[in-house]
C-alpha cells in the first residue's frame, strides 16, 4: 500500500491514525457487533459518540457556554442560505446583511443571500483579483445590518484573515470551512461560525455551525425545519438523522487533535509548514504567489509557474513522486497546495524538494 501526499482542497487528507482506527472499528464498534454506520442515531452507542465529539470540539475551540454546536447537513453552500434564513428575521423586513467580498467563496455567499435579504457589499478586493483583504477601516458597513459575513479563509484565492475584525454589536458570521481548527480563534467575537467538514475535520456530508444562543429562534417561516437552528438545537442536532458516520470520524479527528496538543500546537505547525512553502516560492522567480504577504492563507497556497507552458509537465512529475492534486482551481488556474492540519511537514518538505528539482531541470 502506498499513501500519497494529497494536496487536495477538499475533500482532503485525513490523519492516517484516524483512518486506521476507523478501519479497525469498521465491523464492530467497541464490542457492539455493529458498524457505526449501522447504528440508530438515538441509541446509547451513537449518543456517546455524538456527546464526546461535541465535548471535544467545545474544548478544542474553547466554545463558551452560551454557544450551541450544531451538526448539520447541507455543506458550506447550504449555510449560505441557512444563515440568512435564520438571522434576518431579527430585523424588520426587508433586512440588510453586510458582506466583505474577498474571493470566490464570499462571492457565492453574497449571491445566495440576495434571495433572502438586501445585500450590502461593505468592501471588495475583486478589482484587484482578490490579492488582499480590504482593511477594516475601509469597510462601509450599513447602519442596521442583521449580520456581517466574512469568509475567514478563501480556499480558492488563498487569502486568510489574520485577525478578527471588530463590527460592534452586529453579529459577525464567519465561513471557516477551510481553516477551522487550524488556528486559535476567539469564538466569543463571532455570532456564527460555520464550516463544511471536508477540509479540516472529516468526511463530506457533515456541516458544523457554532451559534450564539440569542441568535437562535428567529428563523423565517420559509426556512426548512431541518435547518431551523431552534429545532436543531432543541433536538441535540437530531431533529432529523444527522450525518452519523461523519460525526464519528470528526470525533476521532478531534481526539487526534487533542493528542497533538490541541489547536495552539496545530497552529504552530501550520505556521511552520506555510513558511517552508512560501519562503521557497518567494526565493525564486521561477514560481510566484500573488497574495499580499499579510493576507496569505496558511491552508491553501495558490502559486504559478512563470512559464505556464510547463504546467502539465509539472503536474506529471509531481504525480511520479506521489504528490497529488496540485492543480489550481479552474477559475484561477496555476497550482494550489492545500496543507491542512492532517498534512505533515514531511509532505510540504517533499513538495518543496520537488519544486527545487523541477526548477533545476527546467529553469
Ligand atoms: C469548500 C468550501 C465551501 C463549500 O462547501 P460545500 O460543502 O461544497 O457546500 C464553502 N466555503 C468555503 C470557504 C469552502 O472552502
Amino acid at each position: 500500500m502506498t499513501r500519497v501526499y494529497n494536496f487536495s482542497a477538499g475533500p482532503a487528507v485525513l490523519p492516517q491514525e484516524v483512518l486506521q482506527q476507523a478501519a479497525e472499528e469498521m465491523l464492530d464498534w467497541h464490542g457492539s457487533g455493529m458498524s457505526v454506520m449501522e447504528m440508530s442515531h438515538r441509541g446509547k452507542e451513537f449518543i456517546s459518540i455524538y456527546e464526546a465529539a461535541e465535548r471535544d470540539l467545545r474544548e478544542l475551540l474553547a466554545v463558551p457556554a452560551n454557544y450551541r454546536i450544531l451538526f448539520l447537513q447541507g455543506g458550506g453552500i447550504g449555510e449560505n442560505a441557512i444563515v440568512p434564513m435564520n438571522l434576518v428575521g431579527r430585523k424588520s423586513q426587508p433586512a440588510t446583511a453586510d458582506f466583505v467580498h474577498t474571493g470566490s467563496w464570499s462571492g457565492k455567499s453574497i449571491k445566495e443571500a440576495k434571495k433572502y435579504c438586501n445585500v450590502n457589499v461593505a468592501a471588495s478586493s475583486e478589482t484587484e483579483k482578490f490579492a488582499f483583504i480590504p482593511p477594516r477601516e475601509t469597510w462601509k458597513l450599513s447602519k442596521d445590518a442583521a449580520y456581517v459575513h466574512i469568509c475567514t479563509n478563501e480556499t480558492i484565492d488563498g487569502v486568510e484573515f489574520q485577525y478578527t475584525p471588530e463590527v460592534g454589536d452586529v453579529p459577525l458570521v464567519a465561513d471557516m470551512s477551510s481553516h477551522i481548527l487550524s488556528r486559535v480563534v476567539d469564538v466569543s467575537k463571532y455570532g456564527v461560525i460555520f464550516g463544511g467538514a471536508q477540509k479540516n475535520i472529516g468526511p463530506a456530508g457533515l456541516t458544523i455551525a457554532i451559534v450564539r444562543d440569542d441568535l437562535i429562534g428567529h428563523a423565517l417561516s420559509i426556512c426548512p425545519s431541518a435547518f431551523d437552528w431552534k429545532l436543531v438545537a432543541e433536538n441535540q442536532s437530531m431533529y432529523n438523522t444527522p450525518p452519523t458516520y461523519g460525526i464519528y470520524i470528526a470525533g476521532l479527528v478531534f481526539q487526534w487533535l487533542k493528542r497533538q496538543g490541541g489547536v495552539p500546537a496545530m497552529e504552530q505547525r501550520n505556521i511552520a509548514k506555510a513558511a517552508l512553502l512560501y519562503d521557497y516560492l518567494d526565493s525564486t522567480g521561477f514560481y510566484s504567489n500573488r497574495i499580499a504577504k499579510d493576507c496569505r492563507s496558511r491552508m491553501n497556497v495558490p502559486f504559478y509557474l512563470k512559464d505556464e507552458s510547463l504546467n502539465e509537465a509539472f503536474l506529471a512529475g509531481a504525480k511520479e513522486r506521489n504528490l497529488l492534486q496540485l492543480k489550481g482551481h479552474k477559475s484561477v488556474g496555476g497550482m494550489r497546495a492545500s496543507i491542512y492540519n492532517a498534512m505533515p511537514i514531511e509532505g510540504v518538505q517533499a513538495l518543496v524538494d520537488y519544486l527545487k528539482d523541477f526548477e533545476k531541470k527546467h529553469g
